[in-house]
């Protein structure tokens, strides 16, 4: 064992009470005042660190290193979703439809674990490594967004990275990629308005709910005719709600969905795409439409030299054995708002076993990690502070 793998080693069961504490006390997004304390109260204790609040739920920490260097920013997401967990754990969520079911609960852990080896040895730390505690990553506008345009969080950072567990990979495995990683989640509202009659005597209606349906199918031809195959998006029409029986018409159904895209230029071209289709149908069947069309978080795109580091790093501390080139998925983070100041890359440790029982997906109520990816997620992080404001990296 390294030094460093046996320092990790030894903060196995202070990482673990870590987030086994945040795991029975789950906050939702901008909520998370417990939470946030609680950080604070833990980093407070850690010498050498200056610790703020840049907003009312997250919590910054800052450690000055003892050699000259560039500044890192680290990330860890804090927040829980509105989830009833259905885990009979001793430690599992004593709030009642709120839960741990992304992970977060081990990303601050990891993070806590971080700031506790950086702090014991400032001096072999180059440059500077901010560490936020970010709040409400699950709900839009998201907390990143709010730290990056209400704090002066980002200035001088000089790169960033940060890490999401993931159920399905192994636990301990590490995964990146550079360029397109995660997607835009924007988000679509649709009302379309017919008239509404006996069920008995269509004709004398506009009936939403069959040109809702037409709409439905025809929004699939923008992914499937509009797009290039090789040009990711996704539409998933998710909420149609309409009527009250079996005889009446209504005048309006209520359509809600996800569209999720990486290329910019596509996300841009996007919501012409599915109106003009809107618009098309509507109009044929005589009925009209109000369409509210929602940018979400911006796609995460990684800087290719910084995914190319973390790589290095990976190979050097899980070994190739435990890497993995990551695939891109089509959900969304808002890391991607730090990514608009400065060059960095978010990556996956995996967190599935069966020994847990944790390859649940993510937002699921049996989701939960195999508490060993905390240790993998220390070791990444923790040299990627050192190796990223260090001489080696490049900028
Ligand atoms: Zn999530
Ligand atoms: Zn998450």
């Amino acid at each position: 064992m390294t030094a460093i793998q046996e320092k990790v080693a030894g903060l196995r069961e202070q990482l673990v009470a870590w987030r086994r504490h945040l795991h029975m006390h789950p906050e939702v997004g901008f909520h998370e005042y417990e939470t946030s304390a609680y950080i604070e109260a833990e980093l407070q204790q850690m010498p050498g660190l200056t610790v703020t609040r840049p907003t009312a739920t997250s919590v910054l920490a800052v450690l000055k290193g003892g050699q000259p260097g560039r500044t890192v920013l680290l990330r860890a997401d804090i927040d829980a979703l509105p989830i009833h967990e259905e885990n009979n754990f001793e430690f599992a969520s004593t709030r009642p439809g709120v839960m741990h079911a992304c992970g977060h609960d081990g990303h601050t852990a990891i993070l806590l674990g971080v700031a506790k080896l950086l702090s014991e040895h400032p001096q072999d730390v180059p440059g500077e490594v901010r560490m936020i505690f970010q709040h409400a990553e699950e709900i839009g506008p998201g907390g990143a967004e709010e730290l990056v345009m209400n704090t002066d969080l980002m200035s001088g950072v000089d790169v960033v990275t940060g890490l999401h567990l993931n159920s399905q990979l192994p636990a301990g495995v590490v995964a990146v990629k550079p360029g397109a990683f995660m997607a835009a989640p924007d988000m679509i509202e649709l009302t379309i308005r017919g008239k509404g009659g006996h069920g008995a005597h269509p004709e004398e209606t506009v009936d939403p709910i069959a040109v809702g349906a037409q709409v439905v199918t025809n929004l699939q031809h923008v992914v499937s005719r509009h797009v290039a195959a090789q040009d990711a998006l996704v539409v998933s029409i998710t909420r149609f709600a309409s009527g009250t029986t079996h005889n009446v018409i209504p005048d309006t159904a209520e359509l809600m969905g996800t569209v999720r895209t990486f290329d910019p230029a596509l996300r841009e071209r996007a919501p012409q795409l599915i109106e003009r289709v809107i618009k098309g149908v509507c109009e044929a069947h005589g009925a009209t439409y109000d369409l509210r069309y929602e940018l979400g978080y911006r796609p995460l795109i990684n800087t290719d030299w910084v995914a190319a580091q973390l790589k290095a790093i990976a190979l050097d501390v899980v070994g190739a054995e435990q890497f993995r080139e990551a695939r891109p998925t089509m959900g969304g983070e808002d890391f991607s708002a730090y990514l608009e100041k400065a060059p960095g890359a978010y990556f996956n440790v995996g967190s599935g076993s069966d020994e847990a029982d944790s390859r649940w997906p993510h937002h699921h109520p049996r989701f939960t990690i195999d508490e060993a990816s905390l240790e993998a997620g220390v070791r990444m992080l923790h040299a990627a502070a050192l190796r990223l404001t260090g001489p080696d990296a490049q900028l």
